[in-house]
């Protein structure tokens, strides 16, 4: 697959943090082709429904240090690499939902964060249930898209994807429905402790997603797996289970600025619910 790579001009560098499936979204771009096309040069074999954030560690892994554009994939491969050997019982889960009969992974994501991207890109920690909020703003990370309720699924074929009034969509903007997803005022932490978040909820929060980046910074704990049930131990397993009991629309309907019959316009009358314009993009 490298060797595939290094036949290419045009290919964009991978972000900090960045998740092998936004990465893949932005190269097929680079290069004007789908991403089934794309997957199918680098001779990757993706079905979907396959979790090719996790998949990716095995094509590159400890590779990566022989193309240095890549090196913002680090932290990806250090924590798919720990959450595939840690399994499902332990923290640093990766997320997928039900959809019909099949399982699919999806990311969470921050709308700030999208908004004042000037590369827009997904970190991997978007991937994982126990990256609750986001450390930059402050906020809890969105669950889905706010108009169709549909989870971020990536990779995304951005190239030939278009949204609603046959604009193309970017990764800012909902896979299955063509809304943004920058537009949601988020819901802060402040917010959400006075709808029921706890001070000790924030506080484990704070704590576990301290060690996942200290994992994904460093690579670190890759070979101990005692910090993550160590966390769980030492919080308690049912306090910790209240973490991934947050829902950042509950929060919403608590906080009064969402409304179960608002659900196919659930946005607050004053904000957009229109695609950017493609001539100020
Ligand atoms: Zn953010
Ligand atoms: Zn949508």
């Amino acid at each position: 697959m490298l060797i595939k790579l290094h036949q290419l001009t045009n290919v964009p560098a991978a972000m900090p943090d960045e998740s092998p499936t936004s990465w893949l979204s932005r190269a097929a771009l680079h290069q004007g082709v789908g991403i089934t096309e794309f997957l199918r040069f680098l001779g990757v074999r993706y079905f979907s429904g396959g979790d090719l954030d996790l998949e990716f560690v095995d094509w590159f892994g400890q590779h990566l240090a022989s193309l240095p554009a890549l090196a913002g994939l680090r932290a990806a491969v250090h924590m798919a690499g720990f959450a595939r050997r840690a399994g499902s019982s332990s923290v640093l889960r990766p997320l997928y939902e039900r959809a019909g009969t099949r399982t699919l992974p999806f990311s969470r994501f921050c709308a700030p964060c999208l908004h004042d991207a000037t590369t827009l890109y997904f970190p991997v920690h978007w991937r994982f249930d126990e990256w609750r909020y986001c450390p930059a703003h402050d906020c809890l990370l969105e669950d889905a898209c706010p108009n169709c309720s549909i989870p971020a699924r990536l990779p995304v074929g951005l190239f030939s994807k278009q949204g609603a009034g046959g604009r193309h969509i970017s990764l800012a903007h909902c896979r299955s429905c063509g809304a943004s997803l920058m537009n949601l005022p988020p819901v802060t932490l402040r917010q959400a402790k006075q709808v029921g978040l706890l001070d000790e909820d924030v506080q484990i929060l704070v704590a576990v997603q301290g060690l996942i980046g200290n994992l994904a910074r460093t690579g670190h704990s890759c070979t101990d797996l005692d910090w993550a049930t160590g966390v769980v131990g030492t919080h308690g397993t049912s306090r910790f289970s209240r973490i991934k009991m947050i829902c950042v629309n509950e929060a919403r309907r608590r906080l009064g600025v969402w409304r179960d019959h608002q659900q196919r316009f659930p946005f607050p009358v004053a904000m957009p619910m229109s695609l950017p314009s493609s001539t100020s993009e």
